[in-house]
């Protein structure tokens, strides 16, 4: 039998209350959903965050003191000492429904950013990838081929027209459309139940129908419009990227004036005059307003 090394068990409890201190700061700082978390220790029994005291995580949300997590816990029947891998199913459900319902930021969202073309909604859907990992994205099936430094199944699912015709048969698109009458773009539902169910927003940059399609399944959603800061500055975007033929060029600026008018549809505009300035505010907005 192998005697304990009481220096190894320390090292232990000392690199396991680091892994547990970094799941607080994400947790605090809004990088991680306190959701998430219990997720991912109910999923993983040896993860950091299994080990991590309940009152550990209500004390990391934003506005918990010690009283506010003290209440918490007695309303939630869950006592001091339990760590989240200790948790009964019963305790699990109250806990994910608390964490739900309260109010503030932690609703998990479903926000749809669209907007015509070469208004920068793929470099602003980008920049938010980079920076609010917390913020999930849809990987959408897509018909048209996969170009240079795309990556399937990171970028799109890049599918043939029979496959795309059969998730259409079978119900597995929330909405799905021919873009630019060229080839057809599809959000899986699973992708988008899977990220929600986990406590995550998630992100769908979508073309107009898209995000008229989304509005009608799912009306909490939020939509948001991405505007150009002027018709002429949508027009030297997209001549200035020369990736579009001059025909090409004049049917999307003829979509995008029939999008442009759309935007009253949508519950919130956001100019792009600079893309950090413009992602900030999707998640602020996503945020209920404030970040
Ligand atoms: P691209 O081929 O340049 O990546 O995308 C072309 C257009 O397709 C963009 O306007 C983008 O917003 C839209 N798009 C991408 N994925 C989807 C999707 O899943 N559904 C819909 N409706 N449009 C999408």
């Amino acid at each position: 039998m192998s005697v304990p090394d009481p220096v190894q068990a320390s090292a232990q409890a000392v690199r396991s209350r680091r892994a547990r201190a970094e799941v607080k700061q994400a947790i605090a700082s809004g990088d991680r959903a306190p959701l998430e978390v219990c997720e991912t220790a109910w999923g993983d029994a040896s993860s950091p965050e299994a080990s991590l005291l309940t009152t550990e995580l209500l004390g990391s949300l934003r506005g918990f003191g010690p009283l506010r997590t003290e209440q918490a816990l007695e309303e939630l029947g869950i006592s001091r000492r339990r760590r989240l891998r200790g948790l009964g199913v019963h305790q699990r459900d109250r806990l994910r429904h608390w964490l739900r319902d309260r109010p503030g930021t932690d609703r998990p969202n479903l926000v749809v950013l669209a907007g015509p073309t070469a208004v920068g909604k793929g470099t602003v859907a980008q920049f938010i990838r980079d920076r609010y990992p917390q913020i999930k994205h849809a990987v959408s099936a897509t018909t048209r081929s996969i170009r240079p430094g795309e990556v399937d199944g990171v970028h799109y699912r890049f599918v043939s027209d029979a496959e795309f015709d059969r998730m259409v048969d079978d119900g597995e698109f929330l909405e799905w459309a021919t873009v630019h009458n060229a080839f057809r773009y599809g959000t899986p539902k699973s992708s988008v139940d899977e990220q929600l169910s986990r406590g995550n927003s998630v992100l769908l940059e979508i073309d107009l129908q898209g995000a008229r399609s989304v509005r009608e399944a799912m009306p909490e959603a939020l939509t948001i419009f991405l505007a150009p800061p002027s018709w002429d500055e949508l027009v030297r975007r997209l001549v200035g990227r020369g990736t579009e033929s001059e025909e090409e060029r004049a049917r999307r600026l003829r979509t995008a004036e029939v999008e442009l008018a759309s935007q009253h549809e949508f519950d919130h505009v956001v100019v792009n005059h600079d893309v950090a300035e413009a992602a900030h505010r999707v998640v602020e907005l996503l945020h209920g307003g404030v970040s």
